[in-house]
């Protein structure tokens, strides 16, 4: 059993690497972005409560984001590791998963800003399974249509030039001192660089892997 945390900023490609290891690893992914835009999409009290920030890029605040992650981390079955997405983003939040979880190895995806702003303003991503589209290097092979189950690609309310300069100005700020934190703590590292935006998906999977296996985590 192996708890991962994947780091980087917006459109480092959390999503689409977590979902890939999710399969190859059997492992639980929980990405809190995800969770917070399902109950945006079903209205919930809590869903309207997080849309304020969401919408601007702003981090939800931590209680909120705190209890979504105790719920989920708890639907996890016994036995059954998992790979955190989007969380933790503040220190505060770190302090918190170390008193409910331990992590064995932080993945940090390094990707130059460049790469970010073209990825993230010609992202797609599918209304019905959450897949991830790129428009220029991950195309759908139907125009706006998922491959995997047929529903309809949308763009994310958030992925905007403006909002995409807030998300990632609040990554540098809020996030990214996290790094250290894990650092100072000892946990064990995977670095995965990507500085070309036609690099496939399972070229950065692989070599995830590789630093994994090095750690004899998997
Ligand atoms: P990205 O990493 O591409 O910005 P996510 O899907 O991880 O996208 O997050 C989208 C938004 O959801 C964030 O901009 C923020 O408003 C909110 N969010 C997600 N995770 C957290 C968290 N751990 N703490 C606070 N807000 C969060």
């Amino acid at each position: 059993m192996v708890n991962l945390i994947i780091f980087g900023a917006p459109g480092s490609g959390k999503g689409t690497y977590a979902s890939r290891l999710q399969l190859k690893l059997d492992l639980e992914v929980v990405a809190t972005g995800d969770i917070f835009r399902e109950m945006m999409k079903n209205n919930t009290p809590l869903g309207k409560r997080v849309r304020g920030y969401v919408e601007k890029g702003l981090l939800v605040p931590d209680e909120v984001t705190l209890e979504v992650l105790k719920q989920n981390l708890a639907k996890i079955p016994k036995g059954k590791g998992f790979i955190l997405d989007g969380y933790p983003r503040t220190i505060e939040q770190a302090k918190a998963l170390d008193g409910i979880a331990k992590i064995d190895a932080i993945i940090h995806l390094i990707v130059p800003d460049w790469i970010i702003i073209e990825r993230l303003s010609s992202r797609r991503i599918c209304k019905n399974c959450g897949a991830i589209y790129n428009l220029l290097y991950l195309k759908p092979k139907k125009d706006m249509i998922c491959d995997k189950c047929g529903g309809t690609l949308y763009q994310r309310e958030d992925d905007t030039p403006e909002v995409i300069k807030r998300r990632i100005e609040v990554y540098e700020k809020q996030t990214q001192p996290l790094l250290n934190y894990y650092k100072e703590k000892g946990i064990p590292f995977v670095e995965a660089k990507c500085d070309k935006l036609e690099t496939p998906p399972e070229t950065v999977v692989e070599e995830i892997m590789q630093g994994l296996h090095k750690l004899k985590l998997v």
